[in-house]
C-alpha cells in the first residue's frame, strides 16, 4: 500500500516508521524536513502526572512504556533518559493542597511516587540549592523518562528510510479527492502525488489541509517556547520540575529549560524579538535552583504553538464519509507518537479498529465532549 504522511514532526516519522516497517511505500512530506514543528521545541517529558480520566492517564503511560519497546525493536534506544523525574513545590498553599489530590489520583492509578526530603532531591541532584527546597514537599517519579527529540525522530526517519520511505521537502497545498475517496495530494509547487492513502500528522497546521473536506479539529491556540544553554558546569542528570521552571538535561552540559511564565510572554510569535522576554526570566529562573550554571548563556529559543485540541484530548483516526484518509493531533504527542505509529499500521493496512484510540476519533466533536487536562 502507498501511503503518504504530510508532516514529519515526532507522530509523523513515528507513523512512517511504522507503516515502513509493515511494507507499506511510505512518502512524508513536511516543507521543512526534520527541522521544525513543536517536536522541535517540545520538553518532551514522559510523564502523566495531570492525565485524566484513568482512560487518557493509561493511554499515556502505555505510550511512555512504548517507547521503551520500541528502543529494544530498533535496538538502540539512544533518544531515551530513563532516571525517573523529580518534582517540588511551596508546602502550606493552595497549589500544595491541588497536589495531594493530584498525588492521591496517581496513587490510586497504582503510579509510582517516592516522597523525598531536601537532604534526598541534593543526594540525587547536587546542584540544586537548598535555598530553593526550603518550605517545599518534594517527589520523585521513578517511572518517569525524557526524550531527545531531535536524535528520535531522526532514528525513526532513518529506519523508515532503510525499509524506502522518501522525504520529500515541500508544502502540501490540498488533498486529491476522487469520489469521496482522498487518492494524493497537491503540492504547493502544484506537482501531485498519489497514493492510496493519506495520513494528516501536520501538528497545529492540521486544518490548513483538508477544508476542503468540511471537517476541522477545533484547536486551542497554545504556543509554547524552550530555551538551550550554552555548554555549563553542571551535574544534572535528570528532569526536575521547580516551582517556576522545568529544567532537562541535554547532551555534552546543555540544558533546555521551560518556564509557563515564559510562555505567557508570547504575544505575537512571529514578532523578530519573539522570546527573547521569555528567555530573560527562564535564564534568571534557573539560576535560583542551579547556583553552579551562574551567568547562564542562552543559544537557542524555540517557539512554536502545540498542537492543541479544544478538549485537550488525543484526536486520531478517519473522518466520517471520507475513504483513504485519516488524521493525527495531539498534545503530549512526544509520549503518544509510538502508539499513533502502530495505531496507523492497525488501521490504514489491516483495517482493524485500533483499541487505544476508539476514544478519541475526531468525530466526537460533533457531539458534546469530555473535557480534559
Ligand atoms: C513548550 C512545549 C512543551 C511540550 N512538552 C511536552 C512534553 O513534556 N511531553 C510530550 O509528550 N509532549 C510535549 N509537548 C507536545 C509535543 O511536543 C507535541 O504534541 C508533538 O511534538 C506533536 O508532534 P506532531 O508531529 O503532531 O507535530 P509537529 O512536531 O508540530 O510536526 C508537524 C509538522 O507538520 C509540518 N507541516 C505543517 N503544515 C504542513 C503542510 N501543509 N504540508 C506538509 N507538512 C506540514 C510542519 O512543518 C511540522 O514539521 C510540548 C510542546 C511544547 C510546544
Amino acid at each position: 500500500m502507498r501511503v503518504i504522511v504530510i508532516g514529519a514532526g515526532a507522530i509523523g516519522c513515528s507513523v512512517a516508521y511504522h507503516l515502513a516497517k509493515e511494507g507499506a511505500t511510505v512518502t512524508v512530506v513536511d516543507p521543512e524536513g526534520l527541522r521544525a514543528g513543536a517536536t522541535l521545541t517540545s520538553f518532551a517529558w514522559l510523564n502523566c502526572h495531570d492525565k485524566k480520566p484513568e482512560d487518557y492517564y493509561r493511554l499515556v503511560m502505555r505510550g511512555n512504556l512504548a517507547h521503551r519497546e520500541l528502543g529494544e525493536e530498533i535496538g538502540h534506544a539512544n533518544w531515551l533518559r530513563l532516571t525517573g523525574a523529580l518534582e517540588w513545590w511551596p508546602a502550606d498553599t493552595q497549589k500544595a493542597k491541588d497536589h495531594s489530590v493530584r498525588l492521591n489520583r496517581l496513587r490510586s492509578y497504582g503510579h509510582p511516587i517516592e516522597i523525598l526530603n531536601a537532604d534526598d532531591v541534593i543526594s540525587l541532584e547536587p546542584d540544586v540549592s537548598r535555598s530553593s527546597l526550603e518550605g517545599c514537599e518534594a517527589v520523585f517519579y521513578p517511572t518517569d523518562a525524557s526524550v531527545d527529540t531531535v536524535v528520535y525522530r531522526h532514528v525513526l526517519m532513518r529506519e523508515a528510510e532503510r525499509r524506502g520511505t522518501r522525504l520529500i521537502e515541500a508544502r502540501v497545498h490540498n488533498l486529491l479527492e476522487r469520489s469521496g475517496r482522498i487518492v494524493g495530494v497537491r503540492l504547493d509547487n502544484r506537482s501531485e502525488l498519489e497514493a492510496d492513502y493519506v495520513i494528516n500528522c501536520a501538528g497545529c497546521a492540521i486544518n490548513t489541509v483538508g477544508a476542503e473536506l468540511g471537517h476541522a479539529v477545533p484547536l486551542e491556540w497554545k504556543p509554547g517556547m524552550t530555551v538551550i544553554t550554552d555548554v555549563s558546569r553542571n551535574n544534572v542528570s535528570r528532569i526536575m520540575k521547580a516551582p517556576e521552571i522545568y529544567i532537562k538535561p541535554e547532551r555534552a552540559g546543555r540544558l533546555l529549560l521551560h518556564a509557563k511564565s515564559a510562555d505567557l510572554t508570547l504575544k505575537d510569535i512571529t514578532a523578530f524579538d519573539a522570546g527573547e522576554a521569555g528567555a530573560r526570566q527562564i535564564a534568571a529562573l534557573v539560576e535560583n535552583v542551579l547556583p553552579t550554571v551562574g551567568g547562564v548563556k542562552i543559544t537557542a529559543i524555540r517557539i512554536s504553538v502545540r498542537p492543541y485540541p479544544a478538549d485537550g484530548m488525543p484526536v486520531f483516526g478517519p473522518l466520517p464519509g471520507i475513504e483513504g484518509y485519516h488524521v493525527a493531533v495531539t498534545h503530549s504527542g512526544i509520549s503518544l507518537s509510538p502508539l499513533i505509529g502502530q495505531a496507523a499500521v492497525e488501521e490504514i493496512l489491516y483495517g482493524r479498529t485500533s483499541k487505544d484510540f476508539e476514544l478519541f476519533r475526531p468525530t466526537r466533536f460533533s457531539h458534546s465532549a469530555p473535557s480534559a487536562t
